[in-house]
């Protein structure tokens, strides 16, 4: 068998599609959907990420807003700048860059996030909304993985979905969104004894561990729906998931690549979260005070 290969490329620009006609809707009513990114210090990956981010929001037509700060910026300037942006009826969605540098408390500057312009999903209130099957915004990679899965049309309803890595901006976002989908969900993690038993179980496998080549072939239930979020940087200089790929596209029913999976499908879900926080703007300036 060879895997189907899941395309988050094709799929990302049919999103960003629907995403500026939205745009087109919301500006014929006199409204821009504005994105801030609040990148501190000089992480040449956090960089890659920002501008990515940014050049998607213009070409979708949205107001891209990036305020760059030094690496030496305290605590306190970073929380204003936020404060600043959360008052600024421009801006939708606010996204501070992680990781911040070491003097900084990531916590505490997300939940100074507006929880109605927290486009990350990972504000303290959107977790419990998300945990109590009432989500706001839904953390972008894994709200892209549902994607996948539905164009896939890959059935969850009593699925065994197993996630390995268990961390708050993937997975377990992740077992939330397939447990409401009707999946049966099992999160591995670091201690997982047997990690094996545990994936050759799985309907649909989620990796999010950074640690390359983690699953293989022999570790997949033929004709599972595998779904690599790993990006890791090979030492030929290449991006290399957590799947071994070879092994695992001869088992796997379908499997996302690396890169062009779930990547490009992040930054799509950014765009979706941050037009849907400027409707629901637009809805609530309708409303009477
Ligand atoms: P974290 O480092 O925050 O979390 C890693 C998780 O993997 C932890 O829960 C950890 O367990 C678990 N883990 C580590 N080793 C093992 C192991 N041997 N067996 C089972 N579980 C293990 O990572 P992130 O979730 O932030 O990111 C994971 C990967 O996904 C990275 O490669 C990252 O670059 C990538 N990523 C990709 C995105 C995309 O858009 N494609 C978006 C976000 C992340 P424990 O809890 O016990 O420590």
């Amino acid at each position: 068998m060879t895997a189907r290969i899941i395309d988050g490329k094709v799929l990302s620009d049919t999103i960003k599609t629907e995403v500026a006609q939205r745009v087109q809707k919301l500006q014929q009513q006199g409204m821009t959907p504005g994105l801030a990114v609040v990148l501190v210090g000089e992480d040449p990956a956090s960089q890659v990420y920002v501008r990515n981010k940014a050049a998607a929001c213009e070409k979708a037509g949205f107001l891209s807003r990036v305020v760059r700060l030094p690496a030496d910026t305290t605590q306190q300037q970073l929380l204003d700048v936020v404060q600043e942006l959360n008052q600024d009826d421009a801006i939708h969605g606010i996204l501070v860059q992680l990781p911040l540098p070491p003097h900084m408390d990531s916590g505490l500057v997300i939940e100074t996030i507006a929880a109605n312009k927290d486009v990350d999903g990972f504000h303290i209130s959107n977790a419990g909304l998300l945990m109590t099957g009432r989500p706001l915004f839904r953390p972008c990679t894994p709200y892209g993985i549902m994607k996948m899965l539905e164009s896939e049309n890959v059935g969850l309803r009593g699925a065994e979905a197993v996630i390995v890595g268990a961390s708050n901006i993937v997975g377990k976002p992740m077992a939330m969104l397939l447990l409401a989908a009707g999946a049966t969900v099992t999160l591995c993690n670091s201690k997982t004894r047997d990690l094996a038993a545990q994936t050759r179980r799985a309907d649909v496998l989620v990796v999010a561990t950074g640690k390359p080549g983690i699953v293989t072939g022999d570790m997949i239930k033929p004709g599972a729906v595998v779904i690599d979020v790993g990006i890791n940087r090979g030492t030929d200089g290449k991006l290399v998931g957590d799947v071994d790929f070879e092994s695992a596209q001869k088992v796997a029913g379908a499997i996302t690549p690396v890169p062009g999976g779930v990547g490009p499908m992040t930054i799509a879900m950014l765009l979706v979260n941050t037009v849907e926080a400027a409707e629901r703007a637009l809805q609530a300036s309708h409303q009477p005070a």
